[in-house]
């Protein structure tokens, strides 16, 4: 496998605005904020995309999703806010390690460009 940045940032050997972390799951603020608040929730263990959801990890994936919901809430996303999951070239994955982005604090066109 490919050096993997988030896999740096959930072994702690990289540094990130954490916001939650467990056994299995971390958020932390992503670095290049394209909204006033936009934060990346992962799974800890290596998942390279969408497409590699199955049985065995899935359960990791509805976690993720109870620490969105937790951590929208937290931080007061009461308007609405906006989850991506970037999944391979043509969608502009960059970090090769699943992740979905939370953004909030502005409107969202839709469609997306
Ligand atoms: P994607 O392009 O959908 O794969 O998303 C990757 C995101 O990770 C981008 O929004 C980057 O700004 C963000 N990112 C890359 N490296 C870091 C890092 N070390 N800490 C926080 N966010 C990062
Ligand atoms: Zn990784």
């Amino acid at each position: 496998m490919d050096h993997c940045v988030f896999c740096d940032i959930a072994d702690g050997k990289l540094k990130a605005k954490i916001l939650y972390k467990d056994e299995k799951i971390m958020a932390f603020y992503d670095l290049e904020a394209v909204a006033p608040i936009h934060f990346l929730v992962m799974s800890r263990a290596h998942i390279v995309s969408v497409k590699a959801i199955n049985k065995e990890n899935s359960s990791t994936v509805s976690g993720i999703f109870e620490v969105i919901a937790a951590l929208a809430k937290k931080l007061e996303l009461v308007d609405g806010f906006r989850v991506v999951a970037n999944s391979g070239k043509l969608a502009g994955q960059t970090v090769n390690h699943l992740h979905f982005h939370v953004l909030g604090g502005r409107v969202f066109e839709w469609p997306p460009g």
